[in-house]
């Protein structure tokens, strides 16, 4: 789906670092842990190529990827770590504002939430950054194979009235799992018909 090369390309800082807005991206978002990496992977078809934004020192910067020659991947930073300092947080907060309202080429923004999960309070504060950014978020649950058929439903639900609150929320709601490869098709053909 993807045609061309799938690479890491860079980690950016600061806004005068990000590459050309010379394709479209999507961006990824979510607290840590949530799966992120591993969605990305699974994505490109490539273990171990988002393993460079949990490294330390990389958690702080958006990571660039290709995927194939039409897209920008964008792997934001996890956000909800309990322990980062202050100063830490407010600067990134500022970057990811920015990016989110300043990046021409940024067609959509997943929000990762862990699906046993639903949306927590860390996450509300994404959202609200989302509503007043230029650009439509989609919710993407993860780690989907840790639920029971029988209680998604639930989770669903309540993910779904949380975005009924949300202007910038993009209706659908994908469900995936990147260790069983559940919705990574959808997701793919989702990013594929942005123009
Ligand atoms: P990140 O910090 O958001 O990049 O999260 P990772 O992708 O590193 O994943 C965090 C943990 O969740 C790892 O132990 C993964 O193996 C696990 N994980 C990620 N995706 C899935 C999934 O779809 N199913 C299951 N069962 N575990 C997952």
């Amino acid at each position: 789906l993807f045609a061309g090369e799938t690479e890491f390309v860079k980690g950016v800082v600061a806004m005068s670092g990000l590459p050309p807005a010379d394709r479209m991206e999507v961006c990824f978002a979510g607290r840590s842990n949530v799966g992120k990496s591993s969605l990305i992977n699974a994505l490109t078809g490539r273990k171990g190529l988002a393993r460079a934004s949990n490294t330390p020192g990389r958690t702080q910067e958006i990571n660039y990827f290709t995927a194939g020659d039409d897209h920008y991947l964008v792997d934001l930073p996890g956000y909800g770590y309990a322990n980062a300092p202050l100063p830490v947080v407010e600067k990134w907060q500022r970057l990811l504002k920015q990016y989110l309202s300043g990046r021409q080429t940024l067609r959509r923004a997943f929000v990762l939430i862990d699906a046993r999960h639903g949306i927590k309070k860390v996450d509300e504060d994404i959202l609200k950054l989302l509503d007043t950014s230029a650009v439509t978020f989609q919710c993407v649950l993860t780690k989907a194979d840790k639920v029971k058929a029988k209680d998604r439903e639930a989770v669903l639900a309540q993910v779904r009235q949380a975005l009924s609150k949300h202007p910038a929320a993009f209706p659908e709601i994908v469900l995936t799992s990147s260790e069983k490869g559940d919705g990574i098709e959808t997701l793919r053909a989702i990013i594929a018909t942005l123009e």
